[in-house]
């Protein structure tokens, strides 16, 4: 397998560092508001990565973090935690706030069909951890105090910057002579970074009395002290968004490598952002979606997955809602091939020409998801060999291989093509449905409806009718 590491800038033969095991974390949502599109699609490139690397025959050992104290807005050490504000905002606890969009965002994961990491912790749950790291680091002479808080000093480390394709002396001059960024008082550098906040008087809930004094810890302590904590000092994979490359990544950089003295990442990999109509998707713009949002316009959660699959994962993704339609229509076809191929039933024996030709097409498939998770040129060959399918009356033989091979795809996919098997409802519907297909094609619609309201009472099975054929679901499978 190959893999694209931003710290180097070019693809690499991926390489664990112990032999099939891969320890891969990932930076975890900040639990003040519910999960947007772009973050669920950061969160589908990690999980296809990891997908491809089990389908690569690798353990992978998956640790996100949740994000529930110190993260500022404004990602400057500067203002408020964003979960504190808007617990003000909504006249709720942090802690209200914390389990509600904690829930919100792992109901997306799974309507979503993304893997549950083995390991989800809460930040507030390893300050104890953070505080140790700290301590390290103080030993070391790597920190210093000012009235805000305890910071970390860049210039103390070699390579500061380096993740971004900067320096620190470049950095500290760009951003001195740029745009002012709002930093608290007394930093060395521009660049300085808070491991540790002093609270405010009246601050009573996420507070810690430490001898670094009463606080709460910085937001890139708490991914460089899970990482130690629960995969070691060196892990494989560290993954995120596009957005944490220049400040939350390079930080976790200095601080952990300053602990350690060990390279801590073998692997950067960060996914490319979602805009939507070419704009970024902010709030004030009214242009953010959820997977609700979605929902309510009759979207199926996976349709939107299936769109993420079809732009390279470092390609910038241009949202529109014309945009998931078409991906909406062609999952559903896809769902069609697969209800229709797996319903094949007559006929035995095997055309060994048919079977090479289309192994070819499914080895070119993997060939291009192990090449730096190429998935959309993969998609377009699962598609050629969908085709060559197609031109072919099959035999059962020749179908159930084909539905073999389907299955194979979707173990990166994570489509739910499984659900859409013939033998997954009951062999009186599938044969209702067919009639019904019969009866439909000779435009007798008015007992086409009656059939599909039968189906629907009886089976609990919707039906819904598209240019390439009927696609049923589970309503169990209906959002
Ligand atoms: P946050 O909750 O802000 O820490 O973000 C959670 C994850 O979503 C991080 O990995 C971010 O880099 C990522 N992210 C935020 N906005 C976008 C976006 N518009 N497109 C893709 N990923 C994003
Ligand atoms: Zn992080």
């Amino acid at each position: 397998m190959k893999l694209y590491d931003t710290l180097e800038k070019k693809e690499r033969l991926f390489k664990p560092l112990y032999d099939k095991t891969v320890k891969l974390y990932a930076c975890g949502p900040t639990v003040y508001f519910y999960a947007h599109i772009g973050n669920m699609r950061t969160y589908i490139s990690i999980d296809v990565l990891k997908r491809t690397l089990i389908h690569d025959k690798y353990k992978v050992k998956h640790v996100m973090n949740i994000t529930d104290v110190g993260h500022n807005i404004g990602d400057g050490d500067v203002g408020e935690d964003k979960i504190k504000e808007e617990a003000k905002k909504e006249h709720r606890t942090a802690e209200e706030i914390i389990k509600f969009y904690t829930d919100s965002f792992m109901n997306d994961l799974k309507k979503l069909n993304i893997i549950k990491p083995d390991i989800i912790s809460r930040a507030s749950s390893n300050v104890e951890d953070m505080l140790k790291l700290i301590e390290i680091l103080d030993e070391k002479g790597y920190l210093y105090r000012t009235n805000t808080g305890v910071y970390f000093d860049t210039s103390k480390v070699n390579e500061y910057g380096t993740l971004s394709g900067s320096s620190f002396e470049k950095l500290n001059k760009e951003l001195k002579a740029g745009a002012r960024v709002e930093r608290p008082e007394g930093l060395k550098n521009i660049t300085d970074f808070a491991v540790w906040r002093f609270s405010k008087p009246e601050e009573k809930e996420m507070v810690w009395d430490t001898k670094f004094g009463r606080g709460f810890p910085g937001w890139h302590i708490e991914c460089s002290t899970m990482v130690m904590k629960f995969l070691g000092e060196q892990i494989d994979i560290h993954c995120g968004g596009a957005d944490h490359i220049s400040i939350h990544h390079s930080n976790e950089i200095a601080q952990s490598e300053a602990a350690t003295g060990k390279k801590f990442v073998k692997y950067w990999f960060h996914g490319a952002f979602l805009i939507v109509d070419g704009k970024k998707m902010s709030k004030s713009l009214r242009n953010v979606y959820t997977i609700e949002d979605l929902e309510k316009k009759k979207f199926m959660p996976l349709s939107f997955r299936y769109l993420v699959l079809t732009v390279h994962y470092r390609n910038i993704l241009n949202f529109t809602l014309d945009v998931l339609k078409s991906a909406d229509d062609s999952l559903k076809a896809l769902y069609v091939f697969i209800s229709k191929t797996s319903a094949v039933k007559d006929g035995t024996g095997i055309d060994e020409e048919f079977i090479r030709v289309i192994n070819s097409k499914r080895d070119e498939f993997f060939e291009k998801a192990y090449d730096d998770i190429n998935i959309p040129i993969a998609i377009t060959k699962m598609y050629e060999f969908i085709n060559i399918v197609k031109k072919k009356a099959l035999t059962k033989n020749e179908a159930d291989y084909v539905i073999k091979i389907m299955l194979d795809f979707d173990e990166i996919l994570g489509l739910d093509f499984n659900m859409h098997l013939n033998s997954e409802i009951p062999k009186e519907a599938s044969k209702l449905i067919e009639e019904r297909e019969i009866i439909r094609k000779a435009r007798d619609f008015e007992k086409a409806d009656r059939i599909r309201e039968e189906i629907k009472k009886k089976y609990k099975i919707i039906l819904e009718d598209t240019p390439e054929g009927t696609v049923w679901y589970k309503s169990s499978e209906l959002y």
